[in-house]
């Protein structure tokens, strides 16, 4: 187990800043997601902690010693990628064994940690079977096993389940996430895929352009985003534009929207709120409704939840609701919209 400490890393390729002022610190035995979009700089942080790219300036610091002094192949990093990278021409076995092998290990003892390992990743008794021959959950067990066969002081991982259909995607998340709390491997786990990383991470860790926009637990960055692209990645929002002034009454098409706003950091800022889905109210709209007030366009039954599409003017709103009971609403109806205070963000706009 290792603690990983990240300052002020900038990578530039040409004149194009890939990454640019990254400032992180990973605990020992966490297991932290990296997720942002295509291009925001993933991969890239990842290969400067496995060291196959060199970082334009910054510091990296693994437990007490300077990573930018150790050579790739002595950081002591178990990666899987996306692409796998097994090799076909050894068996499972000798694919799991083989950073040993480069590093010296005996051949009995090399044998042994593979069946060893073979047994924590499900694939006990497949040690002489051709890696042609396994599957793709198979073949991204081969790749985890490897990984860890060198008893990494970092486990590294690059959207290894995106190629993955989705049934055994999450069977092997849930698998990963288990292993990792058993060995307790500091790990960085890379995805684009929001859901993945609210399922395994510790802590998620959002990445824009190469910046940290926010770093913390899935509840934090689902239920507290700081900014307006967290509380977007996260997952559907509503947001209550048009934006207002601190001090002022957040209104929306002539309504007050009631949410206190008093004591806004950015007194000179300019705010809008958002509130998710499952957060919004709905009762039906009367002559008297003095609040917001919507028609529904669209209810859609999502076996669990009911979702409902509402628009006020130009605006779009949805709610959800777990479907214990039939929808309450249909295309047509007028419904007031209110939301809960409780669970709704000023943001910075
Ligand atoms: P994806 O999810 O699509 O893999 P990512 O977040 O992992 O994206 P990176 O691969 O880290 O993104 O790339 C970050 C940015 O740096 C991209 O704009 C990419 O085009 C650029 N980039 C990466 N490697 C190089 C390189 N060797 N030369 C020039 N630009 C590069």
């Amino acid at each position: 187990m290792a603690s990983l400490s990240l300052s002020n890393i900038q990578k530039t390729f040409g004149t194009f800043k890939a990454l640019q002022d990254v400032n992180l610190e990973i605990e020992s035995g966490e297991f932290i997601c990296l997720l942002g979009g295509s291009g925001c700089g993933k991969t890239t942080l990842l290969r400067i902690i496995a060291g196959l790219e060199t970082k334009t300036s910054g510091n990296l610091m693994l437990d007490s010693s300077n990573l930018s002094e150790v050579d790739c192949h002595k950081r002591n990093v178990g990666m899987v990628f996306q692409s796998l990278a097994l090799f076909p021409h050894l068996n499972v076995g000798d694919n799991i064994a083989y950073g040993l092998e480069v590093r010296g290990v005996e051949k009995s003892k090399r044998a042994a940690k593979a069946v060893e390992l073979l047994e924590v990743v499900g694939l006990g008794g497949l040690y002489e079977r051709k890696v042609s021959a396994l599957s793709g959950g198979q073949r991204q067990r081969v790749a985890i096993a490897r990984a860890l066969a060198i008893e990494p002081k970092l486990f590294l991982m690059d959207e290894p389940f995106s190629a993955l259909d989705a049934g055994l995607r999450e069977h092997l998340q849930i698998e990963v996430k288990k292993l990792q709390r058993k060995l307790g491997v500091t790990t960085i786990f890379v995805t684009h895929d929001q859901h993945e990383a609210m399922s395994i991470a510790d802590r998620i860790v959002i990445l824009n352009e190469g910046r940290i926009e926010q770093a913390g637990t899935p509840t934090e960055v689902y239920a507290k985003p700081q900014t307006r692209f967290v509380a977007d990645f996260m997952g559907t929002n509503n947001i209550f534009s048009p934006v207002f002034s601190a001090g002022q009454d957040a209104m929306l098409e002539n309504a007050n929207l009631g949410m206190p706003t008093g004591d806004l950091a950015n007194v000179n800022g300019k705010y809008t709120i958002a509130v998710r889905p499952e957060y919004l109210r709905l009762k039906p709209a009367s002559e008297y409704s003095k609040g917001l007030v919507g028609t529904v366009d669209f209810v859609r039954l999502l076996g669990a939840s009911i979702e409902t599409e509402l628009s006020v003017g130009d605006r779009s709103f949805i709610h959800t609701m777990v479907s214990d009971r039939a929808p309450e609403f249909a295309v047509g109806d007028r419904a007031e919209i209110d939301f809960d205070f409780d669970h709704a963000w000023v943001i910075p706009s």
